[in-house]
């Protein structure tokens, strides 16, 4: 057997190889497909019956100072798992989206502590009765982002700090250096355990469903989304009975979101 017929050989087995390897992945994309538009399909049809079914409810609700005391609790249960199913079902469409990668990101330069100082008015910390501190919101942090998606980013994060807050202070901290610009929204409430800064990312992962109420598990994992979508990242740091602390990291133009300018507190 010549070193010649050797090559040979392996050459042919090398392109079998990969002929099967990329007919594997058309496979796996096919498939893929056919899920991402099962979800959206599903997601769609769900929608019309969920209208109609919320605007009953609403009617129902509204009559409640005038049932029986627990008619008015199952008239506030459908409305409230109603509103959940409802915000489910925009995540779901929203990550079918994602998975498709039909996700465009519309570009702006935007100043990220801008989206600090929005923060720190958050109706949903005021009414909880917590302060927001700002730190590091003087020099302007300017990257290239879609504003839609960071807000919608900084706003689950400070609904959650604010559902997990233990204290009534809440931080939002702003770093950036050559490269990158970090936010970071911290809180003082029931914390993070072992792995779970990890799969708090995980689509549908709660710690804790019955506590975790009006929850759908799918808040971080879309942000996480967003975040990546920008070249950037989403980390999340805390430590059990002391707090956590979720930090968004987005590269400026030429940057990296490698070496993140803030480090946690919590690390
Ligand atoms: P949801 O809040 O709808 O349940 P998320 O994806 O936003 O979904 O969060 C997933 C889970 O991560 C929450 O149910 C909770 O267990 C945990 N989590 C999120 N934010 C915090 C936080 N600030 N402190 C402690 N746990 C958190």
């Amino acid at each position: 057997v010549s070193g010649e017929d050797d090559i040979a050989r392996l050459s042919t087995s090398f392109n079998q190889m990969a002929a099967s390897l990329q007919s594997q992945i058309r496979r796996l994309e096919k498939l893929s497909r056919v899920q991402q538009r099962f979800v959206s399909d599903v997601s769609h049809e769900l929608r019309t019956p969920l209208t109609t079914v919320q605007m009953a409810s609403e009617v129902i609700y509204s009559a409640r100072d005038q049932m029986d005391p627990q008619s008015a609790r199952s008239a506030e249960l459908l409305k409230r798992e109603l509103d959940r199913f409802e915000s489910l079902l925009a995540d779901l469409l929203d990550l079918s989206r994602f998975d498709a990668s039909a996700a465009q990101l519309e570009l702006d330069t935007i100043d990220l502590t801008q989206v600090a100082r929005q923060a720190a008015d958050d109706p949903l910390a005021a009414r909880a009765g917590i302060k927001v501190r700002l730190i590091g919101v003087d020099q302007p942090a300017i990257v290239e982002a879609d504003i839609r998606r960071i807000d919608r980013i900084i706003r689950n994060l400070m609904a959650n700090a604010v559902k997990y807050s233990g204290s009534d202070v809440i931080e939002v901290e702003v770093a950036q250096n050559d490269e990158a610009v970090s936010i970071a929204v911290r809180d003082f409430g029931i914390g993070l355990s072992g792995d779970e800064n990890v799969r708090v990312f995980d689509r549908f992962w709660r710690a804790d469903p019955a506590r975790a109420q009006g929850g759908t598990g799918l808040g971080l994992a879309i942000s996480r989304e967003d975040a990546v979508l920008h070249g950037g990242t989403l980390q999340a740091w805390g430590r059990p009975g002391e707090g956590s602390e979720f930090i968004l990291t987005i590269p400026k133009p030429g940057g990296s979101a490698k070496n993140p300018p803030l480090v946690s507190v919590y690390l």
